[in-house]
């Protein structure tokens, strides 16, 4: 699907460590890092704004014609939906509460499909999300599916959103975390899922240095 430039996929739940060790990865290998989960928070983000999701349901038509006039690009190395850079406003507890009703969408999976594979067509790119390793690129050089104890997981993304100054309780993120989980794992397009070849790494107990270099490990 790639000719000359590498991808390595890293899939797996929310808050398993996925976008630091991606970014990490990324800067040491000297390739271009895409946060694919930052494209279905920013549309979920802009739907909101645009009362496309609201109380109780999405309005589908509107969805489409707003898909239609959109597109990611890169901006300095960021992802930027129709030229829009996107920071703490789309990592609130409302967006992810929304954001696996958006994911789970046909439309919305062709859209970001189609822009992931386009702005990774010629770089060296480090990815992670749900699906990468699945369906965005099945060739990918090496993919890793991580996982960890929702409990672990949601005790870092609480401590997170607490630096940032939002105040939630541990349990409401606990139960966002589970029930994102259940969401994506049983949706009916590009679920979460553990590619037959990805190697499972499971960082409950580990330090981001330790899956680094174990990460590291299989790249060599
Ligand atoms: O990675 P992050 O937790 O920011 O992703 C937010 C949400 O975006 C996930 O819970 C999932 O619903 C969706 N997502 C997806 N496929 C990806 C990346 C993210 O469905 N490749």
């Amino acid at each position: 699907m790639k000719d000359k430039t590498k991808v390595i996929a890293i899939d797996g739940a929310a808050a398993t460590g996925k976008s630091t060790l991606a970014k990490i990865l990324a800067t040491d290998l000297g390739y271009v890092y895409m946060d694919t989960g930052l494209m279905f928070r920013a549309l979920t983000y802009e739907a909101l704004q645009r009362n496309i999701i609201h109380e109780g349901g999405m309005d589908h038509e509107a969805l489409l014609h707003f898909l239609s006039d959109s597109r990611f690009d890169w901006k300095n190395d960021q992802l930027a939906l129709n030229e829009q850079l996107y920071g703490d406003e789309i990592r609130t507890l409302k967006v992810s509460e929304e954001v696996s009703n958006v994911a789970a969408q046909e439309v919305i999976r062709k859209f970001t499909l189609e822009n992931q594979r386009r702005l990774a067509a010629d770089k060296n790119i480090v990815m992670d999300g749900r699906d990468i390793g699945s369906v965005v690129f099945p060739d990918a050089n090496h993919k890793f599916f991580l996982q960890a104890t929702p409990e672990v997981r949601a005790e870092r993304r609480w401590q997170e959103l607490q630096q940032k100054g939002e105040q939630v309780t541990l349990n409401s993120v606990l139960e966002n975390v589970r029930l994102r989980d259940k969401k994506d794992s049983e949706r009916k397009h590009a679920p979460l899922k553990q590619a037959a070849d990805a190697i499972l790494i499971d960082t409950t107990q580990k330090s981001i240095t330790d899956v680094l270099d174990l990460m590291k490990s299989y790249i060599d």
